[in-house]
């Protein structure tokens, strides 16, 4: 999962029970649904491609794609 807002990668998975994503680069907090959401409209708007490009960093990722 990918920061709406500085655009970073996570290091660690988030747990399928954790309902809040935090950033540790930019110090964001919110809804992970609503995080990813936004960083699939900030993909679809300035990368057509990004799509194809996202590569979740663990098994979970996947899921809450
Ligand atoms: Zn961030």
């Amino acid at each position: 999962m990918d920061c709406s807002k500085c655009g970073a990668r996570t290091k660690h998975c988030l747990e399928l029970s954790q309902r809040t994503y935090f950033c540790d680069v930019c110090g964001l907090v919110s809804s992970r649904d609503k995080n990813s959401a936004a960083v699939m409209v900030v993909r679809a708007g300035f990368n057509p491609a990004g799509v194809d490009g996202i590569r979740p960093g663990c098994p979970l990722g996947t899921q809450a794609a």
